[in-house]
């Protein structure tokens, strides 16, 4: 895996080359720094002017694909004119394009019932963040002292066994988070292919696609645009097994990233 910046001459030439871009990018931990509360995590001044800046050029198309709830994740970017999916891409709404994947709201009533068991279960816990995000749920556990994090654990497992083992829903995990998410299988790689679909009307090229993300729930992203010759950028130190090709140290050089994108084209 290489830094992006380490390629970026023969990088800028492709975007040159292409003349369009569609850039994809994760939040949480890939435009933001992690926060100990999701609601705590802002995005940079430097990135909100990268984003915003790129988002007003015609031959760029943006969207930011998060684990959030739809709604949080507008208000936290809060950019008119770009494209927002929330719950790993379950629900999508930009420009052109809003869309709710059907078979997920069928999840809601049995995601309610999980709320108000977990709500009861974890209520001994310090720190535990229990995010209802109506579609999916999450259950944070950063703030959780080290030795009480296996009872979280083992909780979320008690209560989603009946309906995991009926197939209504299933669970995930990602940084200090345990996710519950419905049983039918629509993530971010979903998210991605339907996206660059908007992307491309009547068969005209999208241009070069970038895909930022720093968690597992990102790798189906990376694998997306790899398969259609785009560009997968990992944000975090290298080291763990992942699809992306090239990555960046940290949310911090992310708007680096986004003035040299701007630059090149
Ligand atoms: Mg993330």
């Amino acid at each position: 895996m290489e830094h992006l910046f380490s390629v970026w001459p023969e990088m800028a030439e492709r975007v040159r080359g292409a003349g369009r871009v569609v850039l994809l990018t994760d939040f949480d931990g890939t435009l933001s720094h992690i926060a100990g509360r999701p609601e705590e995590a802002v995005l940079p001044d430097d990135t909100r002017q990268g984003i915003e800046a790129l988002s007003s050029d015609p031959r760029v198309g943006v969207a930011v694909i998060s684990g959030r709830a739809l709604d949080d994740i507008k208000e936290k970017v809060d950019l008119p004119g770009i494209t927002y999916a929330g719950n790993h891409g379950i629900e999508i709404e930009g420009p052109s394009l809003r869309f709710v994947y059907p078979p997920a709201q069928a999840a809601k009533p049995v995601m309610r019932r999980l709320h108000s068991a977990l709500g009861r279960a974890l209520s001994g816990i310090d720190g535990v963040v229990l995010e209802d995000k109506g579609i999916t749920l999450s259950v944070h556990y950063r703030l959780v002292a080290r030795e009480r994090v296996g009872e979280v654990k083992r909780i979320c497992e008690e209560a989603v066994d009946g309906p995991r083992s009926r197939g209504q829903v299933r669970t995930t995990g990602g940084k200090m988070v345990y996710e519950i998410r419905p049983g039918v299988v629509w993530d971010k790689e979903d998210a991605v292919v339907l996206l660059l679909a908007s992307w491309t009307p009547s068969g005209e090229a999208a241009g070069l696609t970038f895909f930022l993300g720093d968690d597992l729930t990102d790798e189906g992203g990376f694998r997306a645009v790899n398969a259609r010759g785009g560009v997968s950028v990992f944000v975090g130190r290298p080291g763990r097994d992942t699809a992306a090709r090239f990555f960046l140290r940290s949310p911090g050089e992310v708007p680096g990233f986004l003035r040299r994108l701007a630059a090149a084209l």
